[in-house]
Protein backbone atom coordinates (compact mmCIF):
# COMPACT_ATOMS: atom_id res chain seq x y z
CA UNK A 1 0.00 0.00 0.00
CA UNK A 2 1.57 3.61 -1.10
CA UNK A 3 0.72 6.67 0.65
CA UNK A 4 -1.25 9.03 -1.48
CA UNK A 5 -0.62 12.77 -0.94
CA UNK A 6 -4.75 14.11 -1.14
CA UNK A 7 -5.65 12.20 1.87
CA UNK A 8 -7.84 14.72 3.93
CA UNK A 9 -4.91 14.91 6.75
CA UNK A 10 -2.14 15.81 4.16
CA UNK A 11 -4.36 18.38 2.60
CA UNK A 12 -4.65 19.90 6.60
CA UNK A 13 -0.88 19.79 7.01
CA UNK A 14 -0.79 21.82 3.78
CA UNK A 15 -3.18 24.24 4.81
CA UNK A 16 -5.20 23.45 2.04
CA UNK A 17 -8.01 22.88 4.47
CA UNK A 18 -8.67 24.68 7.69
CA UNK A 19 -8.47 22.21 11.22
CA UNK A 20 -8.82 23.27 14.60
CA UNK A 21 -5.53 23.09 15.75
CA UNK A 22 -4.20 22.58 18.88
CA UNK A 23 -0.39 21.59 18.94
CA UNK A 24 2.81 21.91 16.83
CA UNK A 25 6.12 21.26 16.80
CA UNK A 26 8.72 20.27 14.27
CA UNK A 27 7.02 16.67 13.54
CA UNK A 28 3.81 16.44 14.57
CA UNK A 29 0.55 18.24 14.50
CA UNK A 30 -2.46 17.65 16.75
CA UNK A 31 -5.90 19.25 15.84
CA UNK A 32 -9.66 18.19 16.71
CA UNK A 33 -11.63 15.43 15.59
CA UNK A 34 -14.85 17.41 13.28
CA UNK A 35 -16.77 13.68 14.56
CA UNK A 36 -15.99 13.71 18.54
CA UNK A 37 -16.98 10.77 19.74
CA UNK A 38 -16.66 12.64 23.05
CA UNK A 39 -15.58 16.08 23.97
CA UNK A 40 -11.97 16.85 23.46
CA UNK A 41 -11.72 14.37 20.66
CA UNK A 42 -8.44 14.83 19.22
CA UNK A 43 -6.20 13.38 16.64
CA UNK A 44 -2.73 13.51 16.67
CA UNK A 45 -0.75 13.11 13.17
CA UNK A 46 3.55 13.28 12.15
CA UNK A 47 4.07 15.38 9.74
CA UNK A 48 6.28 12.55 7.72
CA UNK A 49 3.89 10.97 4.92
CA UNK A 50 3.25 7.77 6.14
CA UNK A 51 -0.02 5.82 5.70
CA UNK A 52 -0.71 4.27 9.48
CA UNK A 53 1.36 1.90 11.76
CA UNK A 54 2.68 -0.52 9.00
CA UNK A 55 4.80 1.92 7.02
CA UNK A 56 5.28 4.85 9.45
CA UNK A 57 9.74 5.27 10.75
CA UNK A 58 9.51 4.09 14.31
CA UNK A 59 10.60 7.86 15.32
CA UNK A 60 7.16 8.98 13.85
CA UNK A 61 5.50 7.05 15.96
CA UNK A 62 7.57 7.99 19.33
CA UNK A 63 7.02 11.53 18.51
CA UNK A 64 2.95 11.09 18.09
CA UNK A 65 2.39 9.04 21.17
CA UNK A 66 5.11 11.60 23.16
CA UNK A 67 2.65 14.32 21.75
CA UNK A 68 -0.80 12.01 22.42
CA UNK A 69 0.53 11.85 26.14
CA UNK A 70 1.67 15.35 26.59
CA UNK A 71 -2.49 15.97 24.84
CA UNK A 72 -3.90 13.28 27.05
CA UNK A 73 -2.56 15.22 30.02
CA UNK A 74 -3.75 18.17 29.06
CA UNK A 75 -7.11 17.20 28.39
CA UNK A 76 -7.74 15.52 31.57
CA UNK A 77 -7.25 18.69 33.45
CA UNK A 78 -8.97 20.92 31.10
CA UNK A 79 -11.75 18.94 30.42
CA UNK A 80 -12.28 17.44 34.05
CA UNK A 81 -11.97 14.04 32.26
CA UNK A 82 -11.42 10.73 34.21
CA UNK A 83 -9.52 8.71 31.31
CA UNK A 84 -7.99 8.47 28.15
CA UNK A 85 -8.91 6.28 24.81
CA UNK A 86 -5.82 5.98 22.80
CA UNK A 87 -7.03 4.60 19.10
CA UNK A 88 -5.10 3.71 16.04
CA UNK A 89 -6.41 2.19 13.56
CA UNK A 90 -4.23 0.77 10.17
CA UNK A 91 -5.78 0.13 6.74
CA UNK A 92 -10.05 -0.34 5.81
CA UNK A 93 -9.86 -3.49 7.48
CA UNK A 94 -8.37 -2.27 11.10
CA UNK A 95 -10.98 0.75 10.81
CA UNK A 96 -9.02 3.16 8.94
CA UNK A 97 -10.63 5.52 6.88
CA UNK A 98 -8.21 8.09 6.23
CA UNK A 99 -5.05 6.77 4.77
CA UNK A 100 -2.49 9.37 6.57
CA UNK A 101 -1.09 7.70 10.06
CA UNK A 102 -3.25 8.70 12.91
CA UNK A 103 -4.05 8.33 16.54
CA UNK A 104 -6.91 9.32 18.45
CA UNK A 105 -6.95 11.02 21.79
CA UNK A 106 -10.09 10.71 23.20
CA UNK A 107 -11.04 12.41 26.80
CA UNK A 108 -13.38 9.81 28.71
CA UNK A 109 -15.88 10.08 31.47
CA UNK A 110 -16.91 7.66 34.20
CA UNK A 111 -19.90 5.80 32.89
CA UNK A 112 -19.85 7.48 29.58
CA UNK A 113 -20.32 5.61 26.65
CA UNK A 114 -18.17 6.37 23.22
CA UNK A 115 -20.43 8.38 20.48
CA UNK A 116 -21.19 7.13 17.47
CA UNK A 117 -18.55 7.60 14.59
CA UNK A 118 -19.46 9.49 11.82
CA UNK A 119 -21.73 12.24 13.31
CA UNK A 120 -20.55 15.79 12.66
CA UNK A 121 -19.82 17.41 16.30
CA UNK A 122 -20.80 21.23 16.66
CA UNK A 123 -18.12 23.46 15.60
CA UNK A 124 -18.08 25.90 18.57
CA UNK A 125 -18.75 23.01 20.73
CA UNK A 126 -15.10 21.94 19.00
CA UNK A 127 -13.51 25.37 18.91
CA UNK A 128 -14.39 25.86 23.05
CA UNK A 129 -12.74 22.45 23.82
CA UNK A 130 -9.66 23.16 21.76
CA UNK A 131 -9.15 26.78 23.19
CA UNK A 132 -9.57 24.69 27.18
CA UNK A 133 -7.15 22.09 26.09
CA UNK A 134 -4.61 25.04 24.16
CA UNK A 135 -4.69 27.21 27.65
CA UNK A 136 -3.87 23.57 29.88
CA UNK A 137 -1.16 23.23 27.48
CA UNK A 138 -0.09 26.82 27.60
CA UNK A 139 -0.35 26.33 31.83
CA UNK A 140 2.63 23.30 31.69
CA UNK A 141 -0.39 20.82 32.06
CA UNK A 142 0.85 18.50 29.11
CA UNK A 143 4.20 18.27 31.20
P1 LIG B 1 -9.99 6.65 11.14
O1 LIG B 1 -9.28 6.76 9.80
O2 LIG B 1 -9.05 6.42 12.28
O3 LIG B 1 -11.09 5.63 11.12
O4 LIG B 1 -10.73 7.99 11.44
C1 LIG B 1 -10.54 9.19 10.76
C2 LIG B 1 -11.02 10.29 11.69
O5 LIG B 1 -10.87 11.50 11.02
C3 LIG B 1 -12.50 10.17 12.09
O6 LIG B 1 -12.61 10.18 13.49
C4 LIG B 1 -13.14 11.40 11.46
O7 LIG B 1 -14.14 11.93 12.26
C5 LIG B 1 -11.97 12.34 11.28
N1 LIG B 1 -12.09 13.23 10.15
C6 LIG B 1 -12.48 12.90 8.89
N2 LIG B 1 -12.43 13.97 8.08
C7 LIG B 1 -11.96 15.00 8.84
C8 LIG B 1 -11.68 16.38 8.54
O8 LIG B 1 -11.84 16.89 7.43
N3 LIG B 1 -11.23 17.14 9.58
C9 LIG B 1 -11.03 16.62 10.83
N4 LIG B 1 -10.59 17.47 11.76
N5 LIG B 1 -11.29 15.34 11.15
C10 LIG B 1 -11.75 14.54 10.15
Amino acid sequence: MTYDDDNIFAKILRGEIPATRVYEDEDVLAFMDIMPRAPGHMLVIPKAAARNLLDAPPEALAACVAVAQKLARAAKAALGADGITLQQFSEAAGGQEVFHLHFHVIPRFAGVALGRPGVMGDMEEIAANAEKIRAALESGAGA
